[in-house]
């Protein structure tokens, strides 16, 4: 059943269609009042994507628990389709992850990529066949890492979820936990990933040039930071925020928990990193830097 995108009360439907799919109302909240349960179903993709970067709630709750809901349909006699069995859910999850996390990795390696490739004259090509073989073990390299994470999330979360659900047997069980499944988990840390994706990305374009620090630098005590530890604040700091509050909202739990959860996936990826560092670097010097730049 899909959830309102404020306060996560389960409701039968979000809007109901008239007599095209063009033309419909969206349903209120029961509990909020005069909210719509789930405002993100009018909103385009650009929308949708802003919110994920800026990390708004409701998004995550539209894309993970409301997205695919079949509405209420005001014309009777209509052919309407049979509702989505478990087994469907579950296999639609499967190849959103697939197609939402293909690119990801992609873009991930590509900034990797380019973080640890030394910068050359302009006039000389960097794509080279060396170049490639160092794109393509970066894009290895990551994806293992990557997957190493969520592997450590998701049995974090198992471990948590039961513990949390054995000292807490006795409330009753919220209307969120009850839609949760561990397919959500990987869709939502790739969604959360995207903020500090965008902020690795901007970095990655307008690096400052070398000669006396800018004035930006310098904001706020951020000369603590030089250009490689500014992105590795970004890409370890960050991205444990914003996974921490992706996990939040789909697991409807205290920050307390959720941290457990992301320092256990931080440990697993650690082990990974440096179990293919040496590989992906190609020599042990570029290898430690690899590794520096990707473990917290
Ligand atoms: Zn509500």
């Amino acid at each position: 059943m899909p959830i309102c995108t404020t306060c996560t009360t389960a409701v039968p439907f979000l809007y109901t269609v008239y007599e095209s799919s063009y033309n419909l109302r969206l349903e209120q909240c029961p509990n909020c009042p005069d909210t719509f349960a789930d405002p993100y179903v009018e909103h385009d993709s650009l929308t949708l994507l802003l919110d994920l970067i800026l990390l708004k709630r409701g998004v995550f709750r539209h894309l993970l628990y409301n997205r695919g809901s079949e509405p209420r349909r005001a014309i009777s006699g209509t052919a309407v389709a049979p509702p989505q069995t478990e087994k469907e859910k579950q296999k639609m999850r499967r190849l959103t992850i697939l197609r939402f996390g293909g690119p990801i990795l992609c873009v991930d390696a590509f900034i990797r990529w380019c973080h640890l490739t030394p910068s050359q004259p302009s006039d000389i090509s960097p794509w080279t066949r060396e170049t490639m073989n160092a794109l393509f073990r970066t894009f290895v390299g990551v994806s293992v890492e990557t997957i190493a994470f969520h592997f450590g999330v998701l049995c974090a979360c198992y471990v948590v979820l039961g513990i949390a659900d054995r000292l807490g047997s006795r409330h009753a069980v919220s209307d969120i936990r009850q839609e949760f499944r561990f397919s959500l988990i990987p869709l939502t840390l790739f969604y959360s990933s995207l903020t500090k994706l965008f902020l690795l990305f901007l970095l990655t374009i307008w690096r400052p040039s070398s000669g006396p620090a800018p004035i930006s630098s310098t904001f706020y005590g951020f000369q603590l930071f030089d250009d490689d530890n500014r992105e590795w604040v970004v890409r370890n700091v960050l991205g444990g925020m914003s996974a921490g509050f992706g996990l939040r909202v789909v697991l409807d739990s205290p920050p307390l928990f959720t941290t457990i959860i992301i320092i256990s996936g931080w440990v697993v990826k650690t082990a990974a990193s440096h179990l293919v560092s040496r590989w992906v670097g190609g020599d042990e010097q570029m290898g430690e830097a690899w590794l520096a730049y990707s473990i917290p």
